[in-house]
């Protein structure tokens, strides 16, 4: 066996979008031809759509797929979240069923993990799936599901045993959300976005063969969808955005990004849009100004060594090694830089940042950083959260007192009925 290197891999992927690459295809046509290939997801199983390329060699082939033009496989969203998942815990039927589609972009799914009363306590849940003859039957409400008004499927986290302590008395689901027991209702945000949603679940069914792990395991399989999704959140996000080349393919992934991408929107702005700080400072001649000068250098430099964090949490991951303290402060960071970025740019704009409409500075994007970046710090794990999990798993510290993980979660105090 010939031994693997960078510049083998390099050849051998270059080699192979040269005889296979080409934009007339159609999108999904050649989404399955990339994933048949391996070279779609190469640091996945080979039994699974990849070449088990170690970590470290990953973004060699990302970068030849670049370089060529090339499309690649549907990553936006919450669907990179339920492939981690299904990789980890599902079973060869969910693989089989779901893993081509999610990475064809077929199929788009949300997380059904907050609730009214459970969100940062998202161990709280009082959704509830119970055993009905053969199947899972579900009741509840879930809140702030991302893309829940046109996802084919949902993660779902419901509790099936409230005899047991509140971690014990999970599970977690793969649910169909084309049913007529599945209902989402848009919320409109402040910043004019309808991105998130309330679910409301009413006697929704899921097949015993969707349920992920053990019954109970639900706390987790949790875990691991949540640890991708902060691994994600780091300064290194990107947001998928369309070639304006020329292509069937190209055409197709364009019309898949303004559908797909719609709840996604306002998530530059929401990382607070530090790439427009200077042109915005130049074009006002604020960059004259030494105070607000100052600021702003502060923010890049804040900016700049948040990127440095995160690509080296990224190397140590690639490189096959535990996460670092690096890892828990990328997601907390971005929160930090995104507040600055929204408060230097008010310092730039003065009144005018906060006026909307076509003839407001960038077309009313200013105002919609300030309205959006709250958001950083309350998705996918508040900053409170986060410096939890830093002060208990990094730092060692005690832990914060429990008052309800020991007894049934029948007997624990709650705001909320289920
Ligand atoms: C843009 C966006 C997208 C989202 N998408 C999804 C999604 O797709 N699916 C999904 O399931 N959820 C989603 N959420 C929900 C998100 O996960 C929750 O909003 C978040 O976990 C916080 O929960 P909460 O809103 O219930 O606030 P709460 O948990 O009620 O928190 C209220 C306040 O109390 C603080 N607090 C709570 N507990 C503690 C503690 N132990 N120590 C210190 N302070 C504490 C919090 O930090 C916060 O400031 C999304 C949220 C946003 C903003």
């Amino acid at each position: 066996m010939t031994e693997l290197t960078e510049a083998s891999v390099r050849a051998e992927v270059r080699a192979w979008l040269e005889a296979n690459w080409n934009p007339e295809l159609g999108l999904i046509e050649w989404r399955n031809k990339l994933i048949d290939s391996g070279w779609g997801v190469p640091g996945w199983p080979k039994e699974w759509y990849g070449r088990d390329l170690p970590p470290g060699l990953v973004p060699v082939v990302e970068e030849e797929i670049q370089r060529s033009g090339a499309i690649g496989v549907a990553k936006a969203g919450i669907r990179t979240l339920a492939a981690a998942t299904i990789l980890a815990h599902g079973t060869k039927l969910h693989k089989e069923k779901f893993l081509r589609r999610i990475l064809t972009g077929e199929d788009t799914w949300c997380q059904l993990f907050s609730e009214p009363g459970s969100g940062s306590d998202v161990a709280g849940a009082v959704t509830r799936a119970e055993l009905s003859g053969n199947k899972w039957v579900v009741n509840g409400q879930k809140v702030w599901t991302t893309s829940a008004h046109h996802a084919d499927y949902g993660l779902l986290l419901a509790r099936t045993d409230w005899d047991k302590p509140k971690h014990k008395g999970l599970s977690y689901f793969i649910i169909d959300m084309h049913q007529p027991g599945v209902k989402a209702q848009p919320l409109k945000q402040m910043n004019g976005h309808a991105s998130f949603n309330q679910v409301f679940l009413t006697d929704a069914e899921v097949m015993p063969e969707f349920l992920v792990a053990n019954v109970g395991d639900g706390w987790a399989v949790t875990t691991t969808t949540l640890m991708h999704e902060r691994r994600g959140a780091d300064a290194l996000r990107s947001w998928a955005v369309g070639s304006d080349r020329k292509g069937r393919a190209y055409d197709e992934e364009r019309a898949e990004i303004a559908t797909v991408m719609e709840p996604y929107k306002w998530y530059p702005q929401r990382a607070g849009r530090v790439d427009l700080i200077l042109p915005r400072a130049r074009e006002t001649g604020r960059i004259d100004d030494p105070v607000v000068r100052q600021e702003i250098a502060k923010v890049l430099i804040m900016s700049k060594s948040a990127e440095w964090l995160a690509r080296r949490a990224r190397t140590a991951q690639e490189l096959g090694r535990p996460q670092g303290p690096e890892g828990s402060l990328g997601k907390l960071i971005s929160s930090n830089v995104a507040r600055a970025a929204a408060r230097v740019h008010t310092q730039i704009s003065g009144a005018d940042a906060l006026l909307t409409g076509d003839d407001s500075p960038m077309k009313g994007v200013i105002a919609e950083i300030l309205v959006s970046v709250p958001a950083t710090s309350i998705a996918g794990g508040t900053d409170e959260i986060q410096r939890n999990i830093i002060a208990e798993r990094v730092l060692k510290m005690p832990k914060e007192p429990s008052i309800d993980t020991d007894k049934p979660f029948r007997d624990v105090p709650r705001n909320t009925v289920g």
